[in-house]
C-alpha cells in the first residue's frame, strides 16, 4: 500500500515537475514582463524580462513593493486598488511606471488574484510606451486632418475617393458621402484639356508628385481655382496604395492679386495704363522697333482749361470731363497703339507702324480737332482743346527718357504758339526761346563777319591702308557766344533758310580747299560735303552747285553729297527726283546716319545714292551690344545686295576697326584715325599717312 502511494506521489511529483518547468520557461519566453505579488504589494517573483523593464535586478526588486514602481497611482490608491482586485479577481489596466533610472514608461497590466499561499497577484506588464505614441500621432494627425483648412482628398489607387475633409467638403460644396466611391473627376471644370491631366499623371506616376493650379467647379456650378499638390503614397512593397491631394482654394488670392495688378498698372479714374505700366510697354515697343528697324511716334497730348474747369466746377466735374477725355482719346486711335495718363490732364500716346510723318501729322490734327468739339458734363458745356507734342523714334532719342523729354518740349511749344495745335520735336526746342533768338541774330551776320570755317576728317580705305577722301565738317566761332556745335545751330539755319546761302559756300570753301588738297600732290581724294534736304528743295540748287563746280574744276566723280537717311525718306517722292537730277551730273549721294530712319526696301533700291555711311551710334557699341553688331552687319549685307558702297563713321578704337573688317565693311571714318582737321593740319596728315 505503502508503495503504491509512493508510486502516486512520484507521479504526481514528476508531473508537477513537469509544469513547473514549463510555467517558468513560459514565463521566461514572453515579450511580457510578469510578476508575482503578495497581499501588500510585495515582489516574490520576477522573471527577466521584467527586469530588464524595470531597469532593477531580480535581487533588487524582491526586496521592493509595487509602490517603488508605480508612477500614476500614489501608494494609498494603489492599496485601494489592490483590494478591489482581491474583490473582483482580475484586472486589466493601463498605468506608468517608473524605471530604476527615473524615466517614467506607459505600462499595460493583466492581473489575476489568486488566494493560494495566502493571497498572491499574477501579473503580465506590457510596455505599451511605443503604441500609445502612435495612437498619439493617430489621433494628432485626425485633428489635423479634420481641422485642417487645406482640402484634404484620399483615393485608392483606381483613384476613387476613399476619404475627404471637411474643408474638402466645404471648398467643393459636396458631403463626404457624396464623394466616397467616386473619382475626383466630378469637380472637373472642363477648363483643362485631356493633355493637362495626361502630363498630370504621368508626373505622379514618374515623380511621385505633382503641384499646379487647378480650375474646379463646385457642386453648385461656381467654377475655382485652387492650388494642389498630389502625391502618391506606396506601400511596404513600392506599390502605390494611395494617392492623396492637398488643395487651397485660391480664388481669393487670384482676385486680389488681380486688383492689386490693377491699382500698379491702371490709373483708376480712366483705366488707362499709368506712368510706369505706359513706360514698361513702351520700352518693349522700343526693342521691338529696334529690332523690326520700323519707327514710333510719342505724342504728349495736354490737355487746355482743364485747370480751369476743374476750379471752377469742382473735382467731380474735373474728374468726370477726364473720363470723357480718356473716352474721347481712345476713340481716336486704333486699337493697338497705347494711351497711358501721367496724371494730372496729361496723357500720352504710343503711336506704332505709321508709314509717314505726314499721317502722324493727320492723326495729331484729328485728335485737335476732336478737344475742339464741346463736352457736355452734368448738363452743361464745356470747353477744352488739346496741344500736342510729337516725338520721333529714332530720330529725336532712342531711349524712353529721351523721347519724353522731346515730346513734352514739343508740347510746350505747340502751347506756346497758341493752343490748341500739335508741334513735332525739333533739335532747337531743346534751347530756350532767347537762347534761340540769341543764336539767330548772331547766325545772320556770321557768314560776312567770316566766323564759320571748314575742318576735314579723313576716310581711309582699310583695304589699301590710305586716306581716300574727307568730310567736311563747318565750324562756327562767334566773338560772343564762342564756339557752337553745328548741332545747335544747323537746325536754326535751316528755320530761318539762311541754310541754303551758307550751305553754297560750304560747298564752294570745300570744292576750293579740295582742289588745293588735289593740286598738292593728293590726286584722288575725294570730297563729302553736308547737305541738308532744305537746300536739295531749291530749285536753283542744282544750277547753283553746277556753277560751283565748274568755276572751280574739281571732277565730279570726286564729289559727294551726304544727307541724311531721315530727310530723304520723309521726303521721298520729291527727293526721288531732286537726286537723280544731281547723280545724273556726275556727283554722288551718300545716305548719312543710315540706320536710324527707317527706310523701305522699296524706296531703298530706287534711290540713286551710291554710298551707305552706318550711323555711329551703331558703330560705337558694336563690340559691345549684339543687337548693334547685327545691324551693322544687315546694313553691310544690304548695302551689297542693292550694290552700294558702306562707310561706317564713328570708329573710335582699334576693337572698332577689327570688328568692321570682320563683317566686310573696309571704309571708315572716326576719331580712331582721325577727329576733324583744319586745313593745313588735313594736307599734313594725308602727306604723312
Ligand atoms: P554728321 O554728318 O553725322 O557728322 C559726323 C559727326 O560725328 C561730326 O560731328 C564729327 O565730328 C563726329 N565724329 C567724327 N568721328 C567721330 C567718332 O569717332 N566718334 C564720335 N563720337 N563722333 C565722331 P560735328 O562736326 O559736330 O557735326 C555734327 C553734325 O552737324 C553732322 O553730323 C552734320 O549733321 C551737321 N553738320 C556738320 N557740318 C555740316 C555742314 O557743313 N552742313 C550741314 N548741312 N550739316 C553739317
Ligand atoms: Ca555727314
Ligand atoms: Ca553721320
Amino acid at each position: 500500500m505503502k508503495k503504491y502511494q509512493d508510486h502516486v506521489e512520484n507521479i504526481e511529483q514528476s508531473k508537477l515537475e513537469k509544469l513547473a518547468y514549463q510555467y517558468s520557461a513560459i514565463i521566461e519566453t514572453t515579450s511580457d514582463g510578469y510578476w508575482v505579488s503578495d497581499m501588500q504589494g510585495h515582489f516574490l517573483e520576477v522573471n527577466n524580462r521584467f527586469c530588464t523593464m524595470s531597469g532593477y535586478s531580480r535581487e533588487e526588486l524582491l526586496t521592493m513593493k509595487i509602490p517603488d514602481i508605480e508612477a500614476s497611482e500614489s501608494p494609498q490608491e494603489t492599496k485601494q486598488h489592490i483590494e478591489t482586485i482581491i474583490k473582483t479577481g482580475s484586472d486589466r489596466f493601463e498605468t506608468r511606471h517608473r524605471k530604476k533610472n527615473g524615466t517614467i514608461y506607459e505600462v499595460e497590466i493583466t492581473t489575476t488574484f489568486s488566494t493560494i499561499d495566502g493571497g498572491n497577484f499574477f501579473v503580465f506588464v506590457r510596455d505599451i510606451t511605443k503604441r500609445k505614441k502612435n495612437e498619439k500621432d493617430l489621433m494628432l494627425s485626425a485633428k489635423v486632418f479634420s481641422t485642417m483648412t487645406d482640402g484634404v482628398v484620399i483615393t485608392d489607387v483606381s483613384e476613387k475617393i476613399i476619404n475627404a475633409n471637411d474643408a474638402f467638403c466645404r471648398n467643393t460644396g459636396y458631403t463626404l458621402e457624396e464623394l466616397v466611391g467616386k473619382a475626383p473627376s466630378i469637380l472637373s471644370s472642363g477648363w483643362h484639356d485631356g493633355a493637362f491631366y495626361k502630363d498630370m499623371w504621368k508626373q505622379i506616376r514618374d515623380e511621385g508628385n505633382w503641384k499646379g493650379e487647378i480650375i474646379d467647379r463646385r457642386k453648385d456650378g461656381e467654377v475655382y481655382t485652387s492650388e494642389t499638390s498630389i502625391v502618391a503614397i506606396k506601400d511596404k512593397n513600392s506599390d502605390v496604395a494611395h494617392y492623396i491631394a492637398v488643395s487651397s482654394d485660391i480664388t481669393m488670392k487670384k482676385e486680389q492679386e488681380k486688383v492689386i495688378k490693377n491699382l500698379a498698372y491702371y490709373d483708376t479714374l480712366t483705366q488707362l495704363p499709368n506712368r510706369a505700366f505706359f513706360e514698361e510697354r513702351f520700352n518693349n515697343k522700343i526693342a521691338s522697333a529696334k529690332r523690326k528697324k520700323s519707327g514710333l511716334a510719342l505724342l504728349f497730348i495736354d490737355l487746355d482749361n482743364f485747370k480751369t474747369i476743374n476750379d471752377s466746377y469742382g473735382h467731380f466735374v474735373g474728374d468726370k470731363f477726364l473720363k470723357n477725355a480718356a473716352q474721347r482719346l481712345k476713340n481716336s486711335i486704333r486699337e493697338e497703339d497705347i494711351i497711358g495718363r501721367f496724371g494730372g490732364d496729361e496723357f500720352m500716346v504710343l503711336i506704332e507702324d505709321f508709314t509717314t510723318i505726314s499721317n502722324l501729322a493727320v492723326l495729331a490734327n484729328k485728335i485737335v480737332e476732336l478737344f475742339n468739339q464741346p463736352f457736355i458734363l452734368e448738363n452743361n458745356e464745356f470747353f477744352s482743346g488739346a496741344s500736342i507734342g510729337i516725338s520721333v523714334y529714332p530720330d529725336n532719342g532712342t531711349t524712353y527718357h529721351d523721347l519724353m523729354k522731346a515730346a513734352d518740349t514739343a508740347m510746350y511749344h505747340a502751347k506756346a504758339s497758341g493752343k490748341g495745335g500739335f508741334k513735332f520735336y525739333s533739335k532747337t526746342m531743346g534751347d530756350t526761346v532767347s537762347e534761340r533768338i540769341g543764336l539767330d541774330s548772331n547766325l545772320r551776320s556770321a557768314l560776312s563777319n567770316k566766323e564759320f570755317h571748314l575742318v576735314y576728317q579723313p576716310k581711309v580705305d582699310l583695304t589699301v591702308n590710305k586716306v581716300y577722301g574727307m568730310e567736311a565738317l563747318i565750324r562756327w566761332i562767334n566773338p560772343a557766344l564762342g564756339f557752337v556745335p553745328p548741332d545747335k545751330f544747323i537746325p536754326i539755319l535751316e528755320e530761318n533758310g539762311l541754310i541754303y546761302e551758307i550751305g553754297l559756300w560750304i560747298i564752294r570753301q570745300a570744292l576750293s580747299d579740295t582742289k588745293k588738297f588735289h593740286d598738292a600732290g593728293n590726286e584722288g581724294l575725294i570730297v563729302s560735303i553736308n547737305i541738308s534736304y532744305i537746300q536739295i528743295e531749291n530749285d536753283r540748287f542744282l544750277s547753283d552747285l553746277k556753277a560751283i563746280v565748274d568755276e572751280i574744276g574739281v571732277a565730279e566723280h570726286l564729289i559727294e553729297l551726304e544727307i541724311t537717311e531721315s530727310q530723304i525718306m520723309n521726303n521721298i517722292e520729291a527727293a526721288l527726283v531732286k537726286l537723280r537730277e544731281i547723280t545724273s551730273c556726275g556727283i554722288k549721294i551718300s545716305i548719312d546716319d543710315f540706320g536710324t530712319g527707317y527706310s523701305s526696301l522699296s524706296y531703298l533700291k530706287k534711290l540713286p545714292a551710291e554710298i551707305i555711311k552706318i550711323d555711329k551710334s551703331f558703330v560705337l557699341d558694336i563690340d559691345k551690344d549684339e543687337d548693334d553688331r547685327s545691324i551693322v552687319q544687315a546694313i553691310i549685307a544690304l548695302s551689297k545686295s542693292l550694290n552700294k558702297n558702306v562707310i561706317a563713321e564713328g570708329s573710335e578704337t582699334q576693337t572698332h576697326i577689327d570688328t568692321l573688317k570682320e563683317l566686310g565693311c573696309t571704309k571708315v571714318q572716326g576719331y580712331f584715325y582721325s577727329k576733324p582737321l583744319k586745313f593745313d593740319e588735313f594736307l599734313a596728315y594725308v602727306t604723312n599717312f
